[in-house]
């Protein structure tokens, strides 16, 4: 990103539905470099977040369970009925150098050369906090650009599911079905925020599983109480590699759809995420300004200093760091 940027052009360019300016763009809200930021936030600022009419969906499930095969699939099948897609990843655990599985984009050949599509890989490194801000920003920017569906690939286990969850309309489970131990190492939490669960790799022997599994994860399902929402978590089956059973489970996903919308649950799901956003982008930004206030910050590092050499206990540095925050505010 050497060009100067400007940012109304770039959203300009944007709003076209110009992939070059969308990944540009992307790249400026996932920087931590301060001028990048502050033209991030200005872009950001330009977009709506509202989009009714768009479709966020996460896709989990272990690694190796298809998720990406799986996008491949169900995102092409979408473009070919004139969708627009982005896939992004959501990857908290790569840290600098550890790379990104969407790296490589092998993995999705036909959504990658595919002009409906737009793939981005996930950033590497960056806090928990970072990820999921850049993350909710790559959501406005390519709803932005036209991209009607965004597919979010979650990576790695537990608080990637969870930050998903907090920004998708739709959280689809991916399974494998294996002889008589589906349920093995789904956590609890997991399946309860499940939309819909997928059976993938419905193919050659597996087949034969496939029928069993859909009554074992039924079953589990049941064991929840009923959602307010009304809706009851179907349980597909799908081959990401030969396509079947992909029609019927795209048929599913325009069913929720139907169903959270006529009922104003996403419209209230929607609405839950921004408030979720707003606090946690306030705190971040309460805490930075504090953090590098000229008179707060010289208070805190002589009280740091003297919990370092024990002379002050910590509830007591804490007392007085909170009494000098007050006085500031005053
Ligand atoms: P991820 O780690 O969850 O993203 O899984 P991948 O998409 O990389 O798939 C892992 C392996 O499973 C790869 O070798 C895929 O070719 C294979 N795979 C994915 N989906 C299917 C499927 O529907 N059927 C079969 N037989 N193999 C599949």
């Amino acid at each position: 990103m050497s060009r100067p940027i400007d940012p109304t052009d770039l959203f300009d360019r944007l709003c076209t539905g110009d992939r070059v300016a969308l990944a540009r763009a992307v790249t400026l809200v996932e920087s931590t470099l301060p001028a990048h930021r502050a033209m991030a936030d200005e872009l950001v600022a330009m977009c709506s977040s509202i989009h009714p009419e768009t479709r966020r969906i996460a896709i989990s499930g272990v690694p190796g369970v298809g998720k990406s095969t799986f996008i491949d699939a169900f995102g092409s099948l979408l473009t070919a009925a004139g969708e627009r897609v982005a896939v992004l990843a959501i990857d908290p655990s790569s840290e600098v150098g550890g790379g990104s599985i969407l790296g490589d984009k092998t993995r999705m050949e036909r959504l990658a050369t595919d002009p409906m599509a737009f793939v981005r890989p996930s950033p590497s490194g960056g806090n928990l906090g970072g990820v999921a801000r850049s993350t909710r920003e790559t959501i406005l920017l390519c709803e932005e650009a036209g991209f009607t569906t965004t597919l979010i690939e979650t990576v790695g286990v537990g608080q990637s599911e969870t930050m998903a969850h907090g920004m998708t309309d739709m959280f689809l489970l991916l399974v494998l079905a294996s002889a008589g131990d589906e349920l093995q190492g789904i956590k609890r939490g997991i399946m309860e925020m499940a939309d819909m669960v997928v059976i993938n790799k419905d193919d050659g022997s597996h087949s034969a599983l496939t029928g069993p599994a859909r009554g074992s994860y039924t079953n589990a399902l049941h064991l929840f109480p009923a959602r307010p929402d009304g809706w009851e978590v179907p349980v597909a089956a799908c081959s990401s590699v030969e396509g079947r059973g992909m029609t019927e489970l795209a048929a599913q996903v325009e069913r929720y759809f139907t169903h959270m919308r006529a009922n104003g649950e996403l419209v209230a799901r929607r609405q839950a995420q921004a408030i979720q956003w707003f606090d946690a982008q306030l705190n971040e930004g309460i805490l930075q300004t504090i953090l590098i206030d000229p008179s707060l910050n010289p208070i805190f590092a002589a009280l740091r200093d003297t919990v370092r050499n024990g002379s002050t206990d910590v509830p007591l540095a804490i007392q007085k760091a909170m009494v000098a925050l007050r006085q500031r505010l005053d």
